[in-house]
């Protein structure tokens, strides 16, 4: 019998999956497409402590090592189906197989919220992005926008103006929501150029190519056409919680304090898709380990 089910392979995921290791529970990790979650796509990480500089691209690989390669950790990459954590053994359904685990932790995180203008969906790909460090060299001396004014939009619209000749930063209020020291940085960059109390409305092209969007001042109303070639969407993310029958908030948002505990016995939750106020790097490794501590207590009693 596996101890733990451990849904998602971010740094949540692969943090409680070591931790449980060294408790020397019984694993097994599902992960839906590729390990390492949102965090994998960010060109430096700057604030987790005494790690001052790296790539969250090293960061995962470091911790896929730490945590699964060097435990033989089992790691399937299958789709969950539906989960029923109503007796004392989980049932975990997945595209591909039934699993049973006497705890579950869900760390499945979250995914790219859609801003829902017209043209979205159809440009999406094919100029239209949701990740400025996998697609941005496609946009080498062209202009694109950022939309949104959280710290991950911040640091896009820094990322992108290495690459680009102007970056428009659309952002619906006056003030941006990411820290202090983002904004700073990024508004000293020349290319970059904010555009403030605004929503895009049309994102529009032609033959499969994004040529501008129209974009509408909250305040006065006026439209504006901004010719750009990309544009990047940065508006946040929407927790992937749907498949588990546990108690969420309003926003889909999996309900447990800090100790990660759900309203069902034996499964825990961790990392961006619980309720939480502040979603970081740091937070999201500090769940996995509570989480699998939680888990292994559990177990035990
Ligand atoms: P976020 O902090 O939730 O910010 C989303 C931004 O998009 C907000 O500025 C919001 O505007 C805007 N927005 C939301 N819906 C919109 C819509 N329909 N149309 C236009 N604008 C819309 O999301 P995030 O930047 O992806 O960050 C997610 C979490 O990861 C946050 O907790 C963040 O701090 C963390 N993160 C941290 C770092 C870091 O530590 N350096 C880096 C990246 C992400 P309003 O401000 O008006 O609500």
């Amino acid at each position: 019998m596996i101890d733990v089910v451990i849904i998602g392979a971010g740094t949540a995921g692969l943090t409680a999956a070591l931790y449980a290791n060294r408790a020397g529970l019984k694993v097994l990790v599902i992960e839906k497409l590729m390990f390492g979650g949102q965090i994998t796509n960010t060109p430096v990480i700057e604030n987790y402590p005494a790690i001052p500089n790296v790539s969250g691209f090293d960061f995962v690989q470091t911790l896929y090592k730490q945590a699964i390669t060097d435990f033989k950790t089992p790691i399937v990459y299958e789709e969950i189906k539906e989960c029923d954590f109503d007796s004392d053994i989980k049932k975990i359904t997945t595209n591909k197989n039934v699993y049973e685990a006497k705890t579950v932790i869900i760390a499945a995180g979250a995914e790219h919220r859609m801003l829902g203008c017209t043209g979205e969906k159809e440009y999406k790909g094919m100029g239209v992005s949701y990740c400025a460090t996998c697609d941005g060299a496609f946009f080498r001396g062209k202009s694109v926008c950022v939309v949104g004014g959280g710290n991950t939009a911040l640091q896009d619209a820094k990322y992108l103006s290495n690459h680009c000749e102007k970056v428009y930063l659309i952002h619906r209020r006056d003030t941006f929501r990411a820290t202090k020291i983002e904004v700073e940085s990024a508004l000293k960059k020349e290319n970059i150029i904010p555009v403030y109390d605004s929503v895009v409305e049309e994102i529009y092209g032609e033959k499969g190519q994004v040529h501008g969007v129209k974009v509408k001042n909250t305040k006065t109303s006026d439209v504006q056409d901004i010719k750009v070639d990309g544009v990047f969407v940065a508006v946040g993310l929407a927790p992937s919680s749907d498949k588990f029958d546990v108690l969420c908030d309003d926003s889909g948002y999996i309900v447990a304090g800090e100790d990660c505990k759900t309203n069902k016995k034996g499964v825990f939750v961790a990392g961006d898709i619980r309720t939480k106020k502040v979603r970081q790097l740091v937070t999201a490794a500090a769940d996995g380990a509570v989480s699998a501590e939680n888990a292994l207590e559990y177990i035990n009693k």
